[in-house]
């Protein structure tokens, strides 16, 4: 039988009435074997999700402030749902041996990581799933960096005990110490991405409150439709450009071992949502998606003859190395080179780059220009074929958006234009409604 890895977000797991939606999911098909949960989050706009909660309950106890007023809060939350459930869970022993671990020094990483653990505990009840703990399953080395093949091992070791299980993410422990490490926010997509690996799962479905990605940012385009299939590198393009539903790390995992993952919405379960895998299913459309970001700085610098002076981009590129700064793109003409750096990477080290700029590379002009905005334009069917940027550039020229840049990786996947951030919306619509909507 084949095996399906599913991992539910916060708002998956905020309230019984959402939990009653995964039982739903999760009995609609056998195959659903290994469930991963979060920490539930919030219920309305204005709640506290509970690892915020315990982020302050650590705060108070490295304070040493009395922190049962805290802590009361957070038990009621995962009482309301073992009570309204009628799971069977001892939640005041569960509490009883919390406290007792912070009393005897627990670390802040334990404090939170309980989110996640009393989730599963609860949800596995639910479910008449097993609950595994992945303590001591998902391991980091001293320094909290994945150890991903130590952590495929234990992991599928532990899981062809399960016929059917269900495992808290967000954290897994150091492997010489045994304590606990988390990984960075939202990272319960990394533990389902390992886990669907560690079963050899067919597909990752990754439950959470949207249906899935949408082709443009909807604050901008009325009604953008949803991307069906997407592959991994045009997620990433798309992700690095601000399009996220996933934490980023939650890719590598699942594309090492070629298991497609389906964004899916546990409220509206009948929505098919969006595939991501190695190739993309071939759904017929150019672009797949569009994505912006703004803020950016480019600083063009101008020097005759830069053609013929040898080796003038590698110092160009160590003084911005040096100062510790990553730039996104390095547009060059004959006799000029731009660099596109986002404006939040130069804060105070603008003035310190121009001035290694004049001095070691002796231009005849420095030229900075703030606030410009860059969109990306992704498909993977551009490649070779004809046309895409002109279509672009139509598009952009009717609505009367100049293009500051352009730029196209030789993988085809991308176009890049910066633009002028007053035509930073209307360039979004323009491409969407030349390639979507027209
Ligand atoms: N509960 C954690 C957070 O809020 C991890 C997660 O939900 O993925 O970031």
């Amino acid at each position: 039988m084949n095996v399906k890895v599913l991992k539910f977000g916060g708002s998956s797991v905020a309230d019984p009435a959402q939990i009653r939606k995964i039982r739903e999911i999760v009995e609609a098909d056998p195959e659903r074997r290994y469930v991963v949960v979060s920490a539930p989050g919030k219920r309305y706009s204005g709640d506290s999700k509970i690892t915020d909660l315990l982020i302050m309950l650590k705060a108070v106890i490295d304070n040493n402030i009395p922190y049962e007023p805290l802590m009361a809060p957070i038990k009621e939350r995962y009482t309301t749902i073992a009570d309204e459930l009628g799971i069977d869970v001892d939640l005041d022993a569960e509490f009883k041996e919390i406290r007792s671990d912070i009393d005897d020094d627990c670390s802040g990483n334990y404090i939170v990581s309980r989110g996640e653990y009393l989730s599963a505990r609860l949800i596995s009840a639910y479910l008449g799933y097993d609950f595994v703990d992945t303590k001591d399953l998902i391991l980091f080395d001293s320094k909290g960096r994945l150890l991903i093949e130590e952590t495929n091992e234990a992991l599928s070791a532990e899981l062809a005990k399960h016929e059917r299980a269900v495992l808290p993410g967000f954290y897994g422990s150091y492997a010489k110490t045994g304590k606990i490490c988390l990984f960075s926010r939202g990272g319960s997509d990394v533990t389902g991405s390992l886990v669907a690996r560690a079963a050899n799962a067919s597909v990752y479905e990754n439950w959470t409150d949207v249906s899935g990605m949408l082709m443009a940012d909807p604050r901008i385009v009325d009604d953008p439709l949803p991307i069906k299939n997407i592959s991994y590198m045009e997620l990433r393009e798309l992700s690095y450009m601000g399009a996220s539903v996933m934490h980023e790390n939650a890719v590598f995992p699942a594309r090492m071992a070629d298991i497609p993952i389906n964004i899916r919405n546990t409220n509206k379960p009948e929505d098919p949502g969006t595939v991501i895998s190695n190739k993309g299913a071939d759904d017929g459309s150019i672009i797949s998606g569009i994505a912006g970001k703004r803020d950016f700085t480019v600083i063009s610098i101008y020097k005759t003859m830069m053609n013929n002076e040898v080796g003038f981009v590698r110092k160009a590129l160590a003084i911005v190395e040096d100062a510790g700064v990553s730039f996104d793109h390095i547009p060059t003409g004959i006799d000029s080179l731009s660099m596109v750096i986002a404006s939040s990477e130069l804060e105070d080290k603008l003035d310190e780059i121009l001035e290694s700029f004049k001095v070691q590379l002796k231009p005849d002009e420095i030229n900075v220009e703030e606030g410009i905005s860059m969109i990306a334009v992704v498909g993977r069917r551009m490649f070779r074929s004809v046309g895409t940027s002109a279509r672009i550039c139509g598009a952009l020229a009717e609505n009367g958006v100049n293009i500051r840049m352009l730029n196209q990786g030789t993988g085809e996947i991308n176009v890049i234009v910066g633009v002028e951030a007053a035509d930073f919306e209307k360039a979004i619509r323009a491409i969407y409604k030349e390639f979507v909507s027209a």
